[in-house]
């Protein structure tokens, strides 16, 4: 007998939420990340857990709005923007899709790569990603691009977080190596310098876990904002976009979290983690404390426990989702 899709309703995911909330939200364990001198500063304590379903429908626990900065996250909208300016095969072609299986910031991968393409979730394909941006308008259209792109995924304007920008720019030493590294190998597309700016800036965005649900959304909508109610990107990118973020989301831990928690998510040092479900929901989660490799404690903790709870795995015919997005009265 072929297995069925399971139906969810909204009043058990927001039942998932609030316990992995309450179970959690006490628990310590992992460190902020300190080689951007801001983001060691962060209050270790916040913790978020946002859902967005894809009739609009906002779930969410604990600080869901506090603004921090996106870093990593913020290389899925630029690679969706890669892909909406030039197309999928040729961002295939000029930054590549291959996980490297090492560290985010790796000059190892890249040595060892050339100039053979990788993914522009990893901070050489992430700084390449940027430099193929075009402008809009003016001199500052490049970064327009990329907040107006992020804008319409999000449906919130973002901006940057200036000390955070100030912190990492006075400290991306093996980021600027990678940006002269890809101009010796013909990987990058504009000026090195104007390029690792470019990507220092996306990376300090304040974002929120709210923020990045509505993205997740957005992803696992072929594009389409729930929340906007506008086809933002070209539904053939979307299953693009998550096979990207389902091979090295959380670098050389990706394979360790996909066998636990069955959901392609992308997490950044910030503390945040987004997660697509396609065609059920979108998930994000804060909390700044991160593992040695780079990824959330808590943020990882939550979604694996609410995949559980709810007993979704999207690589399981029988415990993918239709969702019966019908508001509960308790939260409209
Ligand atoms: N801006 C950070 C860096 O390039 C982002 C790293 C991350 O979030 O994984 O080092």
């Amino acid at each position: 007998m072929a297995a069925s899709h399971k139906s969810i309703t909204a009043a058990e995911i927001k039942a998932a939420v609030d316990h992995a909330y309450e179970s959690l939200k006490d628990t310590t364990g992992g460190k902020n990340a300190d080689y951007i001198p801001y983001l060691a500063s962060v209050d270790p304590t916040l913790f978020g857990i946002s859902v967005c379903l894809l009739d609009g429908t906002v779930i969410s626990a604990g600080d869901v709005d506090h603004t921090f900065g996106i870093e990593s996250v913020s290389k899925v909208p630029t690679a969706i923007l890669a892909m909406r300016e030039y197309g999928a095969v040729d961002v295939l072609e000029k930054v590549g899709a291959d996980a490297t299986g090492l560290p985010f910031n790796s000059i190892m991968a890249l040595l060892l790569e050339k100039d053979r393409p990788s993914s522009p979730l990893v901070n050489a394909g992430a700084i390449a990603a940027c430099s193929l941006v075009e402008p809009i308008g003016d001199a500052d259209g490049k970064w327009r691009a990329i907040t107006t792109n992020i804008a319409e995924l999000t449906g919130h304007e973002p901006a940057v977080i200036e000390e955070l920008y100030r912190s990492e720019s006075a400290t991306d030493f093996n980021n600027r190596s990678i940006a002269w590294l890809l101009k010796d190998y013909g990987r990058i597309y504009d000026d090195p310098n104007l390029s690792l700016d470019l990507y220092t800036r996306q990376c300090s965005l304040g974002t929120t876990a709210h923020q990045l649900a509505i993205m997740a959304a957005t992803i696992a909508n072929d594009g389409f904002n729930p929340v906007t109610n506008k086809q933002v990107f070209d539904p053939d990118f979307a299953p693009k976009i998550t096979s990207l973020i389902t091979t090295v989301g959380f670098y050389e831990r990706t394979d360790d979290w996909l066998y636990k928690s069955g959901i392609p998510a992308k997490s950044g040092v910030g503390g945040g983690v987004l997660g697509i479900m396609p065609g059920m929901f979108g998930i994000a989660a804060f909390s700044p404390p991160l593992d040695e490799a780079g990824n959330s404690v808590k943020a990882q903790a939550a979604i694996r426990q609410i995949m559980q709870e709810l007993g979704l795995n999207i690589f399981a015919a029988s415990r993918l989702c239709v969702c019966q997005c019908a508001t509960p009265a308790s939260e409209a």
